[in-house]
């Protein structure tokens, strides 16, 4: 390796679900939404001069902090944007997790988190899920530089009740303790209200999944006034336009449209409810899901088999070559339309074992 090559900060990237190229996949895969985003959110963006792209963005993004905040009945002081809830994350793991100490994040999650920490050098310690991949809090009772873990849980769909997400922040009052609630809309309990009486609590949602805009890529976080103003300094000493325009008004109008998110949370929760009996019926196991997506395991087929077999029918689902998971398949909840295609591309592909 030349000289100059030693001193260049090498990571081991995150790896994104696939985006195929052709149409007609049915794309289970990234947990996206299968629905349009709020009717507002098109007239937003077509209202838009596109001569007001000369002008730099509002740095404090106030317009949409301001939606954001009155939605969840807090002061724009304890809410903080970014460019999806990976920005949001990324730059609370860069301020906060700042000890020798390491942070504590579940073996089985989202596997940014270690990207982050060995792309920042933070050291951490993965603890086990229990047999039945739940977080046990217990765990977590720990000399420790901060917790992470998202609620519900992915890729599990697993979620942690309220208390028991208490139980850990109370517990680190020392440190920092982000539950990251990507996730959270279709069916966990939110710990924001929890942010009033913890300083030491943020908690990181995002309108990529229940709000059907990840390509717009906005994330936020609300916490104490205290954290925010150390997320925004960080913030300011990095980039200070990370919100664009279109997102801040793209991202005010789908808050604005509040019945249209709890209608089509609703009918996310109604398909993934009736996909669990559908799976259940054809030998598949899994552990209880909140979130827009179940992980399951069939009683015989192989995981990796069906994963290739379903690609092979332009059926998208996500599959993890690593421990403990690797028999595993992470199915997005998409339309009844799409999902009566999957259960028929699984009979045909198990009537074949
Ligand atoms: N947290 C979790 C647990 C996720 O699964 C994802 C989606 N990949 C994110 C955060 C990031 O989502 P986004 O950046 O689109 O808000």
């Amino acid at each position: 390796m030349r000289f100059f090559e030693d001193q260049i900060r090498k990571v081991t990237p995150y790896t994104p679900g696939e985006q195929p190229k052709m149409q007609d996949v049915i794309k289970l895969n990234t947990n996206e939404n299968p629905y349009p985003p709020a009717p507002g959110v098109a007239e937003a963006l077509n209202n838009m001069e596109a001569d007001t792209l000369r002008l730099y963005p509002d740095p404090t993004a106030s317009k949409l902090v301001g939606a954001i905040a009155d939605y969840y009945h807090v002061e724009p002081s304890r809410v903080f944007v970014g460019v999806g809830s990976d920005d949001v994350i990324a730059m609370s793991f860069l301020t906060f997790f700042n000890s020798d100490k390491p942070i504590l994040f579940p073996d089985i999650s989202y596997s940014f988190y270690e990207v982050w920490a060995d792309a920042f050098r933070i050291p951490y310690h993965k603890i086990p899920l229990t047999e039945t991949f739940q977080i046990d809090p217990r765990d977590y009772n720990a000399d420790c530089g901060g917790v992470i873990f998202p609620n519900p849980n992915a890729p599990t769909g697993v979620a942690l009740a309220a208390d028991q997400v208490e139980q850990i922040v109370r517990n680190n009052q020392n440190t920092v303790v982000i539950v990251d609630e990507a996730y959270i809309d279709f069916g966990g309990e939110s710990v924001l209200s929890l942010t009033e009486k913890y300083e030491n609590l943020l908690v990181v949602q995002t309108f990529s999944k229940s709000r059907q805009m990840a390509g717009m890529r906005i994330g936020f976080a609300i916490g104490s006034e205290k954290l925010i103003k150390y997320l925004s300094d960080m913030k300011y000493s990095f980039n200070s336009y990370t919100m664009n325009r279109p997102s801040i008004e793209a991202g005010a109008a789908a808050i604005a449209d509040d019945g249209y998110f709890r209608g089509m949370c609703a009918k996310i929760i109604s398909t993934r409810e009736w996909a669990k009996k559908e799976f259940r019926k054809r030998g598949f196991e899994f552990a209880d899901s909140k979130a827009n997506f179940i992980f399951v395991r069939h009683k015989s087929a192989q995981a990796r088999e069906l994963f290739t077999k379903l690609r092979g029918k332009n059926i998208f689902v996500r599959y993890f070559d690593q421990p403990r998971i690797d028999n595993y398949l992470r199915v997005t909840v998409g339309t009844e339309e799409q999902m009566e295609k999957l259960f028929t591309a699984l009979d045909e592909i198990l009537a074949e074992q």
